[in-house]
């Protein structure tokens, strides 16, 4: 499956794409999605994975995906995983095998060793703070380290030396020798590796020195021939640090690296670390909770990779600041999951209803379809019968202005069924409202009634057949925009208490053996997902509130 369908929108790495291709600079588009397994993908990386893999795909080129596994103490198998079926589900394929920087390890050092050679590394002891404190800032120079002028017989030895394993970590680290007093502070001698005894998920205990990051991910994209290296914008000041490490060794190929600006989106957060917090200080459920802009979790809550793309498609790619708010995903998943979903009727707030002059066997309730406009979701009946549940919201006693449900007195059109009026009220001794008694107008069914119009539609169940369910009902996990520009309170405080409420509901029997992540749109509330780890078809009946539905539906005659 591909979801990656749309008329593409034009952007700037586009451009210059067409632009590589026209000049005969490349004949071939290869781009890699890089993440680093050290959490699950987020709503971010979903934009990356559609403009990676999407370019692949227009221009029949490829794309890779490389894990940056260059920090072993953070990263894991279970994470790797993870993102690799993220990717299939958002409907890519990779070219190939899945590659990885600890691929590249052995040739990274001989690269490494290559530089020192060229008198273009050198062997540091400075403590992580002493170099620091020789960085320099954006306005003072930095001053060179004692060190630096070490003879390349002396880095060569230190260099192996530091690979078997004879130092501690953190006692020397490997440093590209460019400029201390460059206006770019990344091009003052940036460390190229570091010493840290850390088991690592592929290499296991065979390395206790990791290249950095900056080192790595310019020379794996040259050896895979990228062509066009895609990052986000904090990266435009180490550019020039990739393309100095690729303008000294004898690299197959030099990507072009092309930054584009993060996404971010209002009211919740677009950083693995943070989400990693989330979970383990057991703010949501987990990784997948639904409540996640992850993409296991918007899987989870019920989002669409169609409309997950039909997102990325529409807030662009370009260098400006891409903040977006949460609507404009919610409006895209509620866009494809209108032609997607099957329609039925649950109760979230049920209120019970009995029918004073049903007489059981005479009155039929009608076939419905499942989907308005695609007769080949096929239909199911909806049974009818004395006691049925409605919304307790669908009624009231005082009727504001407009109101066109259930009051005392009132007639609603029951969806599908009947037109009924509410009788009688009954309540508790509080005060509560706990039954209404109604009657049908049994020339109702599927006409109008005469002389009257009735212009509400209410949904409803039989509440001898309707099956229970545990409806999951989700808000956005956070109260403000932004919680994570706060310097002074730590975002986990705007934590909407709000956003899961668990109601024990009713749902018709016709979705009884749904299997999980199936969707529907319950009528009026909202669209709505099976969930994939709690909902056992025909048993446990558990259902994930994926987005409400922005209009309630057309007053039709049911
Ligand atoms: P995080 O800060 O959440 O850990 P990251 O950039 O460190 O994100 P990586 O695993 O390194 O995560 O990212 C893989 C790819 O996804 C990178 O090319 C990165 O630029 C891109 N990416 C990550 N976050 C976003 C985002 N919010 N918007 C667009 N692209 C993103
Ligand atoms: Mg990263």
């Amino acid at each position: 499956m591909s979801s990656h369908t749309q008329v593409p929108v034009p952007h700037f790495i586009r451009n210059i794409i067409e632009a590589d291709l026209a000049s005969g600079k490349h004949t071939d588009v290869a781009t890699r999605f890089p993440p680093e397994p050290n959490g699950y993908l987020h709503i971010g990386h979903a934009k990356s994975i559609c403009l990676n893999f999407g370019l692949a795909l227009d221009y029949q080129g490829h794309c890779n995906l490389r894990f940056d596994d260059t920090n072993p103490e953070k990263e894991s198998e279970e994470y790797a995983r993870a993102i690799q079926e993220d990717v299939q589900w958002m409907g890519f394929q990779w070219q190939g095998e899945v590659r990885w920087a600890s691929d590249y390890f052995e040739q990274l050092y001989g690269f490494a060793v290559e530089l020192i050679k060229q008198g273009k590394a050198y062997v540091d002891d400075l403590s992580a703070e002493e170099m620091r404190e020789y960085r320099g800032t954006l306005t003072h120079p930095g001053k060179p380290s004692p060190y630096r002028e070490r003879s390349i017989d002396e880095n060569l030895d230190l260099f192996q030396r530091m690979r078997a394993g004879e130092f501690a970590d953190g006692a020397k680290v490997l440093r590209a020798k460019i400029d201390m007093a460059s206006g770019n502070i990344n091009l003052r001698d940036p460390a190229i590796y570091r010493i840290r005894r850390a088991h690592h998920i592929r290499t296991g205990d065979a390395w206790c020195i990791y290249p950095m990051y900056d080192y790595t991910h310019c020379i794996s994209d040259a050896l895979e021939c990228i062509t066009h290296s895609l990052c986000t914008l904090e990266f435009e000041d180490h550019r020039p640090l990739y393309d100095w490490v690729l303008d000294q060794l004898a690299v197959p190929s030099h990507p072009r690296q092309i930054e584009f600006s993060r996404l971010e989106l209002r009211y919740t957060i677009t950083s693995k670390r943070k989400l990693l917090q989330l979970v383990t200080e057991q703010h949501v459920s987990g990784w997948d909770d639904p409540r996640m802009p992850t993409i296991i979790g918007m899987r989870r809550r019920g989002y669409t990779p169609q409309g997950i793309h039909e997102f990325t498609r529409r807030i662009g790619i370009s260098k400006s600041e891409n903040v977006v708010d949460m609507a404009v995903l919610e409006a895209c998943i509620r866009e494809d999951l209108e032609a997607r979903a099957a329609r039925v009727m649950a109760v979230v707030k049920p209120l019970k209803v009995t029918i004073s002059n049903f007489v059981a066997g005479e009155s039929q309730s009608r076939e419905a379809g499942f989907h308005p406009e695609h007769p080949e979701f096929g239909s199911r009946i909806v049974p009818f019968s004395k006691e049925i549940w409605i919304e307790a919201d669908d009624f009231t006693e005082n009727p504001p202005a407009g109101w066109q449900r259930l009051t005392p007195g009132g007639e609603v059109r029951l969806r599908y069924s009947y037109v009924m009026r509410c009788d009688e009220v009954v309540k508790d001794i509080a005060g509560n409202v706990i039954e209404l008694r109604c009657s049908i107008d049994q020339d109702t069914l599927g006409k109008n009634p005469v002389g009257r119009k009735v212009k509400g539609v209410i949904h409803w169940l039989s509440a001898e057949h309707a099956l229970p369910a545990e409806i999951r009902l989700y808000d956005r996990l956070f109260t403000v925009p932004e919680p994570d520009n706060d310097k002074t309170r730590d975002f986990c405080e705007f934590i909407n208490p709000a956003s899961l409420t668990v109601v024990q509901g009713w749902v018709e029997p016709a979705v009884r053996d749904a299997v999980p992540e199936t969707h529907y749109q319950f009528e009026r509330l909202g669209y709505f997902c099976t969930d994939r780890h709690e909902h056992e078809p025909g048993r446990k009946l558990t259902f994930n509130r994926t987005v409400t539905l922005k209009d309630s539906w057309a007053k039709d005659p049911g």
